[in-house]
């Protein structure tokens, strides 16, 4: 196993980039998607945040309301605290069992993890992918594809590391100011280093 990490901040293109290399073989452990099994009713975890937060958490069809969730966490520290100490320790549980099942293969292994620079790097990542790109790039694609108001792109992306903080870790850097014929061009050319 080669263990490669990706991350970068919201609108920076990691999505994008995370597609590119399980289709050119990579097998990728995507962080929010598993948070979103953790978090799907009947899960310990979905259970443990309606304890916190009650029914206002959930949407008319018994699963998770993110907006919700969201509303709740984004303007209060503690609340988000509660909010990770709940999610996080199962994350990483459940990562760490998909590093082990791959450890004795062969594969290029992609840890897709927006959280890599923020917190402490507690998976054995030595190779960091990065998608660098203009903050003000980020905000213009999220409100032109994704539906955001400028202002919550604006706040989401501030919310985050920046964009110094995430170059400083970076082995690999992939530069997203261009068009998506660049992006692919760039992955590609990375995967032929990674294998
Ligand atoms: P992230 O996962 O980092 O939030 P996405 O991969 O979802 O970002 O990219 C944000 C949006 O921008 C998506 O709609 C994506 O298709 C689009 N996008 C990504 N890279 C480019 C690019 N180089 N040119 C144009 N659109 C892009």
């Amino acid at each position: 196993m080669r263990l490669v990490g990706l991350t970068g901040g919201i609108g920076s293109g990691k999505s994008t980039v995370s597609e590119q290399l399980r289709d050119n073989g990579a097998v990728v452990i995507d962080a929010d998607a598993i948070v979103r099994e953790l978090q799907r009713p009947g899960e310990p975890v979905f259970a443990a945040m309606v304890q916190r937060w009650g029914r206002d958490v959930v949407a008319e069809d018994g699963t998770l309301d993110r907006a919700a969730v969201a509303a709740i966490v984004f303007n209060d520290k503690d609340e988000l605290k509660a909010l990770e100490s709940i999610v996080h320790p199962v994350l990483r549980t459940e990562i760490e069992r998909r590093i082990a099942e791959q450890r004795s293969t062969e594969n290029v292994v992609v840890l897709d993890m927006a959280l890599l620079t923020e917190k402490a790097n507690p998976y054995e990542v030595t190779e960091i992918i990065v998608v660098d790109l203009a903050p003000e790039t980020a905000v213009d694609r999220l409100v032109r594809f994704r539906g955001f108001s400028e202002d919550d792109a604006a706040k989401r992306i501030a919310a985050q590391a920046n964009r110094e903080e995430r170059l400083a870790v970076a082995t690999h850097v992939i530069d997203n100011n261009g068009d998506l014929t660049a992006l692919k061009q760039q992955v590609d050319a990375l995967w032929q280093r990674l294998n």
